[in-house]
């Protein structure tokens, strides 16, 4: 089995004072050490919250590594703040940005290029999943956005069912089991003998209740953790459940 990353994702939440939570997660790191943990807070609060015990990652990356482009963070800058994680292709910016795989994609290379671990998200909407063709979009997804340097090391998947993220429902443990497999299946045909040891996180109302039971799914190498990331309260039993 590959070693569990609990990553938080803190969306536009936080702020200064939710630094104190970072040093409460921090201390949950250290005394799990089987484990990694991330929080993923915004942009703004990577430098502060870098040096407390807990990795840290950013949000987005560019894919350029610099220039002229206003509003933008590199994967430079992002390392220089102290991240050493940078999540891409969430599907609130594949919705709200407009982001496509090949954008997703190129936004991965930089960012391991630049020396950052992307986690790579993935996921179908409800409204795919009632077609039944929850895992050929995610296929696709995949197919489109996985950048072919991805290694063990440097490249973690994360699968995101749209229609869990925020609401309080999540797939069955059967349907988290089938589409880790099928996620496992396509990185060993994308990426070869790196395949089997990129980690696949699932992500999607994860929360203290139901962790223990998802991250026992085989091929589920741990969590992508929204709302339940935001307190220390909440997101250290779901460190503990991945331990
Ligand atoms: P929730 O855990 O709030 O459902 O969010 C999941 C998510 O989108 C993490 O990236």
């Amino acid at each position: 089995a590959n070693r569990k990353l609990i990553a938080g994702n803190w969306k536009m939440n936080g702020s200064l004072a939710a630094l104190a939570e970072i040093d409460a997660i921090g201390a949950a790191a250290a005394a799990n050490p089987a484990v990694d943990v991330a929080i993923c807070p915004p942009f703004t609060l990577i430098a502060p919250a870098a040096g407390r015990g807990v990795a840290i990652g950013s949000q987005d990356c560019h894919a350029a590594a610099k220039g002229a482009h206003t509003g933008c963070v590199s994967a430079t800058l992002l390392i220089e703040a102290g991240a050493t994680y940078a999540i891409v292709g969430h599907s609130e910016r594949r919705q709200d940005q407009h982001e496509t795989d090949a954008e997703v994609r190129a936004k991965a290379e930089a960012a391991i290029t630049g020396g950052l671990i992307a986690i790579v998200c993935v996921g179908e909407t409800e409204a795919e999943r009632d077609a039944g063709n929850a895992v050929s979009v995610v296929e696709g997804q995949l197919t489109g956005s996985v950048p072919p340097a991805g290694t063990a090391a440097t490249l973690v998947v994360a699968y995101e069912p749209v229609w869990a993220i925020g609401t309080g429902r999540t797939p069955s443990v059967a349907d988290v089991a089938d589409m880790h497999a099928a996620i496992r299946a396509k990185l060993v045909a994308l990426l070869g003998a790196e395949g089997p040891g990129v980690r696949i996180l699932y992500g999607g109302s994860m929360n203290p209740k139901n962790a223990a039971e998802l991250l026992a799914v085989p091929d589920v190498d741990g969590g992508l953790v929204g709302g339940a990331s935001l307190t220390a309260a909440q997101f250290v039993p779901i460190i503990e459940a991945g331990a």
